[in-house]
């Protein structure tokens, strides 16, 4: 699309100058694919404006331009900053180096011309690219394309400069086009009327001498004088004409009879009969054989310097017969002082004669006098329709004129007049821009803080969960900022609101959790008909208990209980009944072995154990037979029945043995509760070490 573009959609302005706009799909490449594409496609795109303009500098622009647009909007930069900054700094001397040394374009006025627009075509291309970027489909876009934010205010800034900048553009070149043009007609007609003027004052510069040589012949014609008097006649004329050099007369021969101004005379009457033979002359052959007047080209004066001169005769008469002529020398040095009178626009005027010898330029032009005189017009550079020529000088515009008698009257001008215009207009288009650019700037920036400064105290107090203010504090706010406002305030009210139910559920499921694994700890050690620990949290505890007797030779005693014909009591009284019997014999357990040291149990179903540590084996054995006669003495009543059971114990105690185990012990402890249930139950069976 750049190449295309660049190549064949190309708005001319004046003269040479013409705006491109390939950079915009360049610049869509660096905004949606990354820096690489971009510099690509900036080469293709530089093809088309080589190709076209033959300026290597596109190239270079079009790259750097990228580079600089692709570093500065990574660091925040609004594109068209950016853009206007890398014009100023690299672009514009780029441009200029080039203008001066490839091209040799001298006139100041039209570098700065070229420079302008150059910038100015940037700011356009930067301007469009922008504008059309939110058109762009998102899925062109590279995500992997990390940019940083542009700041809110920037961005505002840049919308408000494009969519001055862009109407603004447009419309200055085309009024700088149009008042370009019109300048371009003025000065054409000017030139024109300039023209035709030095045409008719070289036109009358010679009639009006031709004929007071017409007038002198026919005073001879008329009367036929002396000599002498001619002679007189002739002085009088000379003196009376100041562009007159020198005037002559001859004979029907050819032969110079008199001079004037006197020198000339003098110098003359000198002079031998073929030194003053002018019979090989023109201005003496035309009239004598045409019987007409004459006026030379134009020569160099022979003794008279350097300036050009025309020679102008007329032939006399003396009834029909051919008597002579004569002839005048027009110097055509002082043909300047005519052409003043000119515009502030100032005119130069070049005039040739018939064969293109330079008669007359004006001395700013610093042309030879007499050199060939002959403009090759050239393309136009400056200009749309006058055409161009170049001199030594310089450029000039141009237009010709040629006299009845084949004299050519150019008149020029420097195309800075008219490119001073433009380049007026430009510079009055920058510095409203920089100055409206200044004045956006500032109004933006206050603009965008009064957008922000109301949404970030609302998301302040938001984030840090104060109530967010029932009224917006700021004077800037509007109906959006109320909005979210209120949609936020209601958001942390329902937020708010349900952290609360939250945090008090988490505490309530807390605490029951927190229970709950109190009551599984428990569960798992204690049993739960009689609230004493059961086998699991028995063992748990006494293993300890055992192992720290052990190592300090501490007494103990291991006894298991079991209820005799326990079988017979649920049989005979009910399960729940049992039950009671079973949470008697753990209550009595309980009252007799107290101490932090005792411990009792569930071992299982109707089968206690007590681990008795400290003191003397032979209490121990008491405490367990008193044990076994008030289980044995207990009455229970339930259901207005009286239940008895008994007990029988098995009691194994170990004073000082540090080899033997928890389950040895346990299991003697058994095998001594065997013993009691075969010898007759309700009884202590004691065993020892
Ligand atoms: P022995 O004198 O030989 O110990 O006779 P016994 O009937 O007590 O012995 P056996 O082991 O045959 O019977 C134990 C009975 O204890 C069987 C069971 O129904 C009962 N039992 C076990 N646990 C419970 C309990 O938690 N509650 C009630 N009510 N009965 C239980
Ligand atoms: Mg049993
Ligand atoms: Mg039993």
């Amino acid at each position: 699309m750049a190449l295309l573009f660049n190549s064949f959609l190309i708005a001319h302005l004046y003269g040479n100058l013409s705006l491109h706009f390939g950079q915009i799909f360049i610049i869509f490449c660096l905004v949606t694919r990354g820096l690489y594409p971009a510099v690509f496609a900036a080469l293709i795109g530089s093809i088309g404006l080589y190709v076209e303009t033959h300026n290597p500098a596109f190239f270079i622009n079009s790259i750097l331009e990228i580079l600089v647009l692709y570093a500065l909007s990574r660091r925040g930069w609004v594109l068209l900053v950016a853009d206007v900054v890398y014009w100023l700094v690299i672009g514009i001397p780029i441009t200029y180096v080039f203008v001066i040394y490839f091209f040799g374009i001298s006139s100041s006025d039209f570098i700065q011309v070229i420079m302008l627009k150059q910038l100015l075509n940037g700011v356009l291309v930067v301007s469009a690219a922008s504008l059309l970027r939110p058109f762009l489909p998102t899925r062109w876009h590279r995500l992997d394309i990390q940019q940083q934010l542009p700041k809110l205010s920037y961005r505002i800034f840049e919308l408000s400069m494009i969519s001055i900048l862009l109407p603004s553009l447009i419309i200055t070149l085309i009024l700088s086009n149009n008042s370009a043009k019109i300048a371009e007609q003025q000065a054409s007609e000017l030139l024109g009327v300039q023209a035709d003027h030095y045409t008719e004052i070289t036109r009358n510069h010679l009639t009006h001498h031709q004929r007071m040589v017409d007038n002198l012949a026919n005073t001879f014609s008329w009367q036929p004088y002396k000599d002498k008097e001619k002679l007189e006649f002739l002085l009088d004329a000379q003196s009376q004409y100041p562009d007159v050099f020198s005037m002559l007369i001859t004979d029907e021969n050819g032969y110079v009879i008199h001079g004037a101004p006197q020198e000339f005379e003098d110098t003359l009457q000198g002079l031998s009969r073929a030194e003053k033979m002018v019979d090989d002359r023109l201005y003496f052959q035309v009239p004598y054989s045409r019987n007409t007047h004459y006026i030379s080209d134009v020569f160099q004066a022979r003794g008279y310097g350097n300036d050009p001169i025309v020679a102008i005769s007329s032939p006399y008469f003396e009834g029909e017969q051919f008597s002579g002529i004569v002839q005048a020398t027009l110097n055509l040095a002082n043909f300047e002082k005519f052409g003043a009178g000119t515009s502030g626009f100032s005119v130069f005027v070049i005039v040739t004669d018939a064969k293109n010898k330079l008669v007359y330029a004006s001395e700013i032009l610093n042309l030879e006098p007499l050199s060939e005189f002959l403009p090759e017009k050239i393309e136009q550079v400056y200009t749309d329709e006058l055409p161009l020529l170049k001199l030594s000088e310089g450029f000039f515009l141009f237009k010709n004129r040629v006299t009845e008698g084949g004299w050519k009257i150019y008149t020029l001008s420097s195309p800075d007049t008219l490119i001073d215009a433009y380049k007026n207009d430009f510079y009055n288009l920058i510095v409203s821009l920089l100055i409206i650019a200044s004045i956006v700037l500032l109004v933006v920036q206050k603009f965008s803080k009064q957008i922000t400064r109301p949404l970030e105290t609302i998301v302040r107090h938001f984030s840090s969960n104060e109530p967010i203010p029932r009224k917006a504090r700021s004077i800037y706010s509007s109906v959006e900022i109320e909005s979210v406002r209120e949609q936020l305030q209601q958001a942390q009210h329902f937020m708010l609101e349900y952290q609360k139910t939250l945090q008090e559920q988490v505490e309530e499921k807390t605490k029951e959790l927190r229970e709950a694994n109190d009551k599984l700890a428990l569960v798992s050690v204690q049993d739960e008909l009689t609230q004493i620990y059961n086998r699991r949290g028995f063992d748990q505890n006494v293993k300890n208990a055992f192992a720290v007797s052990i190592r300090h030779a501490t007494p103990i005693t291991m006894a298991i209980l079991d209820i005799d014909h326990f079988k017979n009591v649920n049989d005979q009284w009910g399960h729940a009944a049992g039950d009671q019997c079973i949470i008697m014999v753990a209550e009595e357990m309980k009252k007799r072995f107290k101490r932090d040291s005792d411990f009792v149990a569930r071992y299982g179903g109707e089968e206690f154990v007590v681990f008795i540590a400290g003191g003397d084996i032979n209490i121990h054995r008491q405490m367990l037979d008193e044990l076994r006669l008030n289980i044995a003495n207990h009455e229970i009543y339930y259901e207005e029945k009286i239940i008895s059971i008994t007990v029988s114990i098995g009691a194994y105690s170990v004073k000082d043995d540090l080899n033997i185990t928890y389950d040895k012990l346990v299991s003697n402890a058994d095998k001594l509760l065997y013993k009691s249930k075969t010898s007759g139950r309700n009884q202590l069976s004691a065993g020892q070490q």
